[in-house]
């Protein structure tokens, strides 16, 4: 427990007074400003700071913002930014503001004087008309066109100058700026938490719910409201019992009540404001509850009660856990406001950026409709909509759809129904599953007995059901005397024996085609997939696709069979079927499967399986949605030049003295790192040599996962170049820091 300056006890989340938060923000603020002058003069000496943890340099800090709008016009949206404005800085709070629309009126100019800020008014307030009309009016009739990306530019130039930047609205959230451009779309865009400024007396309770629905509606947070008393009035029971009324139905806490403050300018009574002021207004909250840096309790509820999974918690007892707290495009948000590139798109499944409104709306829209019904013998519009889409975009020849939740029960699903389907047509010697060495399909038992990856597996042997695996090779590291693409050939041609000798025991060969992931991103060369599928039909062995990591636009095309015209007996789909939104799996089917289940239901030849919440109407929704912005944001084709510049922006990796193999295809990468190049030595896993260059990463606002040795890059699919270039120059410059040397300069 922390003492503060006056020796009163302050706990994390007691309740304590606004005023000695602040002090603790000031405080906070100029030990940050020390540390910043410290670092440079470091820098400037030569010297070296003390890193936190290995290696870290001070993080980039950007300063906080809230966006202050109102349940109508004249409700006191700027006397409640200048007033948060003067009680900021009477901390040592350095505040910027910023009003993006502007139609008739100073607003801007007036805080500006109030709050003497030297920003250009042009930074201020970007686009200013000079009616008192709706913005979409006056900026039509004065010819102005208004540019959101003007708006986010100057936004957050002035974010980053300032510890807290006011942004103001003009209107309501549903103003139109443009005809079908909105303030909350602007807000959204802008990315920042919101007040609403409510006037205090009677009839607020419905502009002020309406205002905050719909912002919820909208995906924006809402941090709080603030009454505005626009009269000398005495208070009656409506300005008394409104705020709390509003404040318990909406969930949403009340940050303050501003009194009246007269008729005169706030300039010229500032210090009066201050006074009135400063006990009403909740600034603790203004500011956020978890000021940067400071640690919360959920950090440590989480190591009280969460086990977490591939995880050593013995190791996770001495880590920071980062809690994160909300998402964006790209960006994932920590509890302090910190934020970091999702590099490996929330473990391979984000596709289209987190927050997609497309999404999210179809979500919320679904909720109203129908959040679950079973399929259990019932069926609903959602789960019915969603197979007909899958059944028309994956490859001829899969024509019938199974739901599930994640990706181990859809692949689970696929080897039961191979199993039983040779079992329905009397072939029951036909038991053996196959699959490849390296293999990963999930982490149920069934799963796990198709897998091939000793540190994963091996615990569970006597535990699984027997399979084949077949050697298959990992592409980089032929075994001795052995040589690619020789090799590859020796393996197939192998694997082609066996399959065709044991052809009476096999009954499906479960593969990942093109990119086996989790066995360390290993890529196929072209042709084997194919070579596969032949294989197998010459067998008469089913091919079971696991496409749950490769699907929906991994691989530059939506499927990885697509790539070399593979038709599987059994697709199974997860991950980036919902868009990275919610868990849904799919197992897609041949009609000739399917049928080989139907018969009378006296011969006990149904499909005996069905999970609790398969086919979930949300999360089906959620996968629709995300279907349907592959098609309005061309995602496909967008993502063929990216494809290409990642390739170009990787080869540098390889001149690293110890990345062993880069590999890549379409927005699956990985880069391995070993111990000596030349004998591709791997580093010894105690060493967490992975581990190790994601920790780095992550001081620098990257978030990576490795695969023991292997750095794994997937972002979204829908990451900027910009961000694109920050994780790779994040990543290089990791992999330098922990592998310790620099390219050798002969390449450099
Ligand atoms: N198959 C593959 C190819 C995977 O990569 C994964 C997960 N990484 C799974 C199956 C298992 O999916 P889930 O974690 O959703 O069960």
């Amino acid at each position: 427990m922390k003492q503060d300056k006056r020796g009163k006890k302050n706990k994390d989340n007691d309740v304590v007074n606004p005023l000695d938060i602040l002090d603790m923000m000031a405080e906070e603020l100029s030990a940050k400003r020390r540390a910043g002058r410290k670092s440079k003069q470091a820098q400037q000496h030569g010297g070296k700071e003390n890193p936190r943890p290995q290696g870290a340099e001070p993080k980039p800090r950007h300063g906080r913002a809230v966006f202050i709008t109102g349940t109508d016009t004249g409700v006191g949206k700027t006397i409640v930014a200048g007033v948060l404005g003067l009680l900021l800085q009477k901390k040592g709070i350095d505040v910027g503001i910023m009003k993006p629309v502007q139609c008739g009126g100073d607003d801007a100019e007036m805080l500006q004087q109030l709050l003497d800020i030297k920003d250009e008014l042009a930074d201020i307030r970007p686009f200013q008309a000079k009616s008192a009309l709706s913005p979409h009016v006056a900026f039509r009739r004065e010819r102005i066109r208004f540019q959101p990306k003007d708006v986010l530019e100057k936004y957050h130039t002035l974010k980053q100058k300032h510890d807290m930047t006011l942004v103001e609205g003009a209107g309501g959230l549903l103003v139109p700026i443009e005809e079908k451009y909105l303030m909350a779309d602007l807000i959204r865009a802008l990315d920042i938490e919101v007040i609403v400024v409510a006037r205090l007396g009677l009839g607020t309770i419905n502009h002020t719910l309406l205002t905050i629905r719909q912002a919820e509606e909208k995906g924006l947070r809402v941090k709080g409201i603030i009454f505005s008393e626009s009269a000398p009035h005495p208070r009656g029971l409506p300005e008394k019992t409104n705020p709390p009324t509003i404040s318990r139905i909406a969930h949403v806490p009340v940050l303050g009540i501003i009194p009246y403050l007269g008729p005169e300018p706030l300039k010229d009574i500032k210090e009066q404001v201050v006074d009135k002021c400063r006990r009403v207004i909740n600034l603790r909250c203004v500011w956020g509850a978890q000021p940067e840096g400071q640690k919360g309790p959920w950090e440590n509820w989480d190591k009280k009660y969460i086990w977490h999974p591939f995880t050593q918690m013995k190791d996770w007892k001495q880590e920071e856990p980062l809690v994160i707290q909300k998402a964006r495009g790209a960006y994932l948000e920590d509890v302090s406001g910190q934020k970091y590139l999702d590099g490996v798109s929330s473990l391979w499944v984000n596709v289209h950026g987190h927050g997609h409104p497309l999404i999210d709306q179809a979500i919320k829209t679904q909720i109203n409709q129908l959040s679950h019904s079973t399929l259990l013998g019932l069926s609903h519009k959602p789960s019915i909509s969603l197979a007909k889409k899958l059944v028309e975009i994956s490859s001829a020849g899969l024509d019938k759809v199974f739901f599930s939740d994640n990706g181990s029960t859809a692949v689970e699903i696929a080897v039961k129904m191979a199993y039983q389907y040779w079992q329905n047509k009397g072939q029951t010697k036909k038991t053996l599953m196959a699959h490849l060495s390296h293999s990963y399909h999930g982490d149920t038992c069934g799963s796990v007995s198709i897998g091939g990856i000793d540190l994963f597996h091996k615990v569970y042997q006597k535990l699984v059901f027997q399979t084949l695996e077949i050697e298959f090779p990992d592409f980089y590291r032929a075994p001795e005397g052995k040589q690619y693409p020789d090799y590859t050939e020796e393996c197939l041609t192998r694997m082609e024996s066996i399959l065709k000798r044991r052809r009476h025991e096999i009954a499906a060969l479960v593969i990942e085609p093109l990119v086996q992931g989790a066995g360390g991103m290993i890529v196929w060369p072209e042709g084997v997939l194919k070579r596969i599928r032949e294989l197998c039909y010459r067998s008469r062995i089913l091919l079971i696709a696991d496409e749950v990591a490769t699907g929906f636009g991994r691989t530059g095309k939506m499927f990885a069979c697509e790539h070399e015209g593979v038709s599987p007996d059994f697709l199974c789909l997860a991950k980036g079927l919902t868009g990275g939104y919610l868990p849904l799996a799919a197992t897609l089917t041949s009609q000739k499967i399917f049928d080989g289940f139907c018969f009378d239901y006296a011969d006990q030849k149904t499909f005996f399986h069905g999970h609790t919440y398969t086919g979930n109407p949300l999360c089906c929704a959620a996968a629709l949605a995300n279907l349907s912005v592959f098609e309005q944001e061309q995602t496909l084709q967008k993502l063929q030049p990216k494809i290409k510049y990642l390739e170009k922006a990787l080869q540098k990796f390889s001149d690293l003295l110890h990345v062993g193999d880069v590999r890549q295809k379409g927005f699956m990468a990985g880069i391995e790192l070993v111990r000596d190049k030349r004998s591709k030595k791997a580093y010894d896993w105690k060493e967490k040599v992975g581990i190790r260059v994601c920790q780095w990463a992550r001081t620098q606002g990257v978030i990576l996962r490795p695969l023991g040795h292997v750095i794994v890059l997937m972002p979204p699919l829908s990451i900027s170049r910009s961000e694109m270039d920050r994780i790779l120059e994040v990543t290089y410059e990791a992999i330098v820091r922990v592998t310790g040397r620099r390219p050798s300069p002969r390449r450099r």
